[in-house]
């Protein structure tokens, strides 16, 4: 089996002092392997953005390790040149520079990096055709909308080819419309081009395209499952729902809404999923 493309050993990390701070991560083991596409999910705190940037060498650990493509990060001779060659970032924000252009805001990253500029529009004009905005090379970012600012990011985090890309709430700022197609881009990359990549969303729809689902709690993994099938996901949330729970608790309140049948048809599904690895908490 390939090297696990990142390798977390309790990794942990405290904002603060150690009595009072804040336990943003707590003893995380987290390994990825080459080619995955994988969702991070947890509610608001949880340490979703804190974990993602000691993956992507933005932040520093407080205690454990962080191994991303076989180099850990506490010993990197040059932290640059790691976050520009091996990771690519995508926040929920594109932070793009306003007074370039498309094609020049996706050059950037490569300045220093490709030697050429003709080599570096070439490639900047590949990506931009790569995420559906060949025929907006010119525009400014102001003349775009949310979801296309958005691509250019994409394109952009994809500049120097990176082995992992980090999205932080990509499609947090959009639409609903403009963050299924985000997300389907993402899937895209991940099937066409084998990027690895590690999405964080509270968008549950993004179980159509990951294939592996990760949730945290109070900056620990409480799950970490992989979907055969995008309605299993589906059928967790109703195993976790109040519904779900009654049914396989047997307590008959909420569950009494539905005819004995059909109370047992529900049981007989969610009992499926009862145990291996849990519904999400
Ligand atoms: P999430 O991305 O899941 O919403 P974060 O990783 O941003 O959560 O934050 C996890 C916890 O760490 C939260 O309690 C947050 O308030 C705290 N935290 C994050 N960054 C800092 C910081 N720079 N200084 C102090 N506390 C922080
Ligand atoms: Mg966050």
């Amino acid at each position: 089996m390939a090297d696990p493309l990142i390798h977390t050993v309790d990794l942990t990390k405290v904002y603060g002092s150690d009595e009072t701070g804040v336990r943003a991560l707590d003893k995380v083991n987290l390994n990825v392997d080459p080619g995955e596409f994988l969702a991070i999910m947890g509610p608001s705190g949880c340490g979703k953005s804190t974990l993602l940037n000691m993956l992507g060498a933005l932040d520093q650990p407080t205690s454990g390790e962080v191994w991303v493509n076989g180099e850990n990060l506490a010993h990197l001779r040059d932290v640059d040149t790691f976050r520009a060659r091996t990771v690519g970032f995508i926040f929920q924000l594109h932070n793009l520079l306003p007074t370039l252009n498309t094609l020049e805001n996706v050059e950037t990253p490569m300045q220093g990096r490709v030697a050429s500029s003709s080599a570096r529009r070439e490639r900047a004009t590949h990506l931009l055709n790569l995420v559906g905005l060949g025929d907006r090379l010119d525009a400014r970012p102001g003349q775009l909308s949310g979801g296309q600012r958005q691509r250019v990011a994409v394109a952009r985090a994809l500049a120097n080819s990176p082995a992992l890309l980090l999205a932080d709430e990509p499609t947090g700022s959009l639409d609903s419309q403009s963050g299924e197609e985000i997300l389907e881009l993402l899937a895209n990359l991940n099937r066409d081009q084998g990027v690895t990549i590690i999405v964080v969303t509270h968008d549950r729809r993004v179980a159509q395209s990951t294939r592996r689902i990760v949730r945290m709690k109070d900056g620990r993994i409480i799950t970490d499952y992989l979907l055969d099938d995008p309605l299993e996901e589906d059928l967790r949330m109703l195993a976790a729902s109040r519904l779900g729970q009654a049914v396989l608790g047997g307590n008959h309140l909420p569950a009494d809404t539905l005819s004995s049948e059909e109370q047992e048809i529900l049981r007989r599904l969610l009992v499926r999923l009862d145990g291996d690895g849990g519904p999400p908490a």
